[in-house]
This record gives C-alpha cells, sequence and structure tokens, in this order.
C-alpha cells in the first residue's frame, strides 16, 4: 500500500504534530501508529484504536485527527496532559492476541512516557493488561491494579456538569428541577446522565436503538420514550446526545425544538460550521470534547494515584470550564465550538510562556564534573 502523502507533508496538513511512531512486529502481526501532536502541558494521553482500516493513509490521518484533538480535550480541561493517539491496524474481532498487544506495549515503553495510553474503539480493559505486562504508561487497567476502570460515570457526570453550566447561561437556573431534557442514547454515558438527571428532578424523554435499554431506563427513572428518529425534534429545554457523531448536520439542525444542545457524545457537529448556525438560531452549544471530559479526568486521576472520591470532584471542573468557554463566545463574538479551540490555544500558548526560563539544575551533572576536572 504506496502512501499518496510524503510523511512530513501529511503531519504538517493535519495538525504539525510532534513526533509520529511507525510500530512494526511482523511475527506478532502488529501494525500500529502512535502520534503524539504536543506535549508541551504534559505527557501525551489518548487511547489506543483497532480498526480494519482499508489504507495505511486511512490509519495515519484518522491518528494525525484523534492526536490533535486530544491536545485540545486536554488543555480545555485545564489538565497538564498533552495530547496523543494510537492505531493498531488490523480487524478487533479477529486479530488480537496477547502477543499483540505486549509488542505494542513494547513501543509504548520505549516512549518512556511521553505517550500514555488508555482504551479506545475497538480496545477493551483485557487489551490494557497486556500493554501493561510491558509499559507502565497505560491507564483505564483494572482497579485490581490500581486503576480507574469503567471512566463512563465519570463522563456522565462531567455532562451533567456541563448541563448545569448551559442552563446557568441560558436560562439564568442552578436548579434541573422541572427542565425537559431529551437523551439521545442510553449506553455507558446516556444510563448515568439520566440516572443523575432524574435525582435532579429533570423530566426526561429518552431514545436508543435498543430497545431493552429504553425499557430499564423508563422503568428505573420514570423517563418517557420517544423513537430515535423523533429525539433530536422532541420539544425540550436541553437535548443531550450520547450516542452518535455527526448529530448535529444539516437535515437534523433545522427540527431542533431546544435552546441548549449539552451531551457525552464525541463530535456532535457534522462540520464546524454547524456550531454557527446554531449559534445564529439561539440554540446554546456547549462543545462537545469540553462537556465530555469527565472521563479524561478520571484518568489524569489516576496518573497520580487513584482515587474514586478525588476523581468525582474533578469532574466539576467542566461547570467553570464551559462557563469559561460562553464568556469567550461572548465577548469575542464567535461560535462557542470556536471559543472552546480558542481557550485551549491560548493556554497553550500562556504555559509556553510560562515555561520559558530554565529552572536551574536539581545537582550538577556528572558529565559537569569530570569536565571540570580535566580542564
Ligand atoms: P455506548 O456504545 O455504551 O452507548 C451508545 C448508545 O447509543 C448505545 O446504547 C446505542 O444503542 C445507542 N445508539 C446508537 N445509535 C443510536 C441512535 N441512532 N439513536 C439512539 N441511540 C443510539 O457508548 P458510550 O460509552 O455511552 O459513549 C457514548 C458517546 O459518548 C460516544 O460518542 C462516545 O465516543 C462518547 N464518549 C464516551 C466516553 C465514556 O467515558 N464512555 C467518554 C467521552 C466520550
Amino acid at each position: 500500500m504506496a502512501s499518496a502523502f510524503g510523511n512530513f507533508e501529511i503531519i504538517a496538513q493535519y495538525g504539525d504534530h510532534e513526533q509520529v511512531v511507525l510500530c512494526n512486529n511482523k511475527d506478532v502481526g502488529l501494525k500500529a501508529i502512535i502520534a503524539i501532536h504536543n506535549t508541551l502541558l504534559g505527557p501525551a494521553l489518548g487511547g489506543t484504536r483497532m480498526w480494519n482500516y482499508k489504507t495505511e493513509d486511512e490509519a495515519m490521518i484518522d491518528v494525525l485527527r484523534l492526536s490533535k484533538g486530544m491536545t485540545y480535550k486536554a488543555s480545555a480541561a485545564g489538565l497538564n496532559l498533552g495530547g496523543g493517539k494510537a492505531v493498531i491496524i488490523g480487524d478487533p474481532k479477529t486479530q488480537k492476541s496477547e502477543g499483540l498487544f505486549r509488542a505494542f506495549g513494547r513501543f509504548v515503553n520505549s516512549l518512556n512516557g511521553r505517550y500514555i495510553t488508555a482504551e479506545d474503539v475497538g480496545t477493551s480493559v483485557k487489551d490494557m493488561e497486556y500493554i501493561f505486562m510491558e509499559t507502565p504508561w497505560v491507564t483505564g487497567i483494572p482497579k485490581a491494579f490500581g486503576g480507574s476502570g469503567d471512566p463512563s460515570p465519570y463522563t456522565a457526570h462531567g455532562v451533567l456538569m456541563g448541563i448545569h453550566a448551559s442552563v446557568k447561561e441560558k436560562y439564568s437556573t442552578d436548579s434541573l428541577k422541572g427542565l425537559r431534557i431529551a437523551v439521545q442514547g442510553l449506553g455507558n454515558v446516556g444510563y448515568h446522565l439520566v440516572q443523575y438527571l432524574a435525582k435532579e428532578g429533570a423530566i426526561l424523554t429518552v431514545a436508543d436503538i435498543d430497545a431493552e435499554k429504553v425499557k430499564r431506563v423508563c422503568e428505573e427513572f420514570g423517563a418517557t420514550s420517544v423513537s430515535p428518529d423523533a429525539i433530536v425534534g422532541v420539544e425540550c429545554d436541553v437535548l443531550a446526545p450520547c450516542a452518535l457523531g455527526a448529530v448535529i448536520n444539516d437535515t437534523s439542525i433545522g427540527k431542533l425544538k431546544t435552546k441548549v444542545v449539552c451531551g457525552g457524545a464525541n463530535n456532535q457537529l457534522a462540520e464546524s460550521r454547524h456550531g454557527s448556525m446554531l449559534r445564529e438560531m439561539g440554540i446554546l452549544y456547549a462543545p462537545d470534547y469540553v462537556a465530555n471530559a469527565g472521563g479524561l479526568m478520571n484518568v489524569f486521576v489516576e496518573l497520580e494515584g487513584y482515587s474514586p472520591e478525588r476523581a468525582f470532584d474533578k469532574t466539576r471542573m467542566v461547570y467553570d470550564n464551559l462557563l469559561e468557554v460562553f464568556a469567550i463566545a461572548k465577548r469575542d463574538n464567535m461560535a462557542t465550538n470556536v471559543a472552546a479551540d480558542k481557550l485551549a490555544e491560548d493556554r497553550i500558548r500562556v504555559i509556553g510562556k510560562v515555561k520559558q526560563s530554565h529552572q536551574g539544575l536539581a545537582a550538577r551533572p556528572f558529565n559537569t564534573l569530570t569536565q571540570f576536572k580535566h580542564r
């Protein structure tokens, strides 16, 4: 498979990354790419995706895009993490093995903590355990190993904080009691979000393509269901997309009967211009990567020595982060998705200035001493 790009050309086109590592071990069938986008704020953290990419270019473009997205997510979340991501080229249903993940783990290890991995689409906690056999630079490992386990309750709690910030901004209220909230997708994040929202007295409308999940949520939390096709057009105070990407697109945007969109799904806007369209329609959009950063906050705490209480507490930062995004959008007269990018870029620029000065040496380096002796 020849590449249509020169290597540095493609890196320049997709984000000017610091480092891109090709990982090859023919004996175990490993072909992987690790992309480190930016480490100014800290080590690059992002999951490993396993996907049956049709071409190597497709895999390269995916890892470059995803790793750049992690830089923005970590920065806007206020975390001291950089952005990175890895992809393993292969079918996760048929091509996984202990050897494959341990070989990949050794490549991660060789980066000495510049890149820290985690689960992503196509990889599981079990795969992370194999990686952990070869490197400490992996998060999302089981609780038994000091890991943080399933991040979705933390992601959902962050989204709840995001909904609080959004309704404060739009409706000037601190309470969700009696607010009509429509939740699309009742998987790991959606289920926990509905649970939190029900506790706070929201009136819930839900949808999922899985009828079992809908039944469970309606019975447990007194939600009302609509068909998956209807949820985007439900008349409500907040629409919380927690299923797919590109839910706000040219077709769906005209159907919206809400004044706030805030949910956990990644890449909710089909294109960036849909953020501007929402703004023109008077709909407040909570940028997805700011609203759903609770899961990343949770694994960040894992790096410090995990405590569920501290992780839970950290997800409250989503509230302030979103209010800051809304303030930038108002001040600079821009869409909130553009304001979120600005917040992330500004923080990286400012911290770059902070790190300009040399901090002195903790100890005199050995080679300085020897040079001195032989002078
Ligand atoms: P999940 O697979 O557990 O849940 C997704 C749910 O959406 C499933 O129940 C699925 O049946 C449903 N669904 C799919 N198509 C639908 C449709 N057309 N209409 C209604 N429902 C539909 O995934 P998850 O872990 O809950 O993640 C949900 C979203 O949040 C994803 O976009 C994910 O990338 C993002 N996210 C998740 C986390 C996390 O901690 N799990 C963190 C950040 C972002």
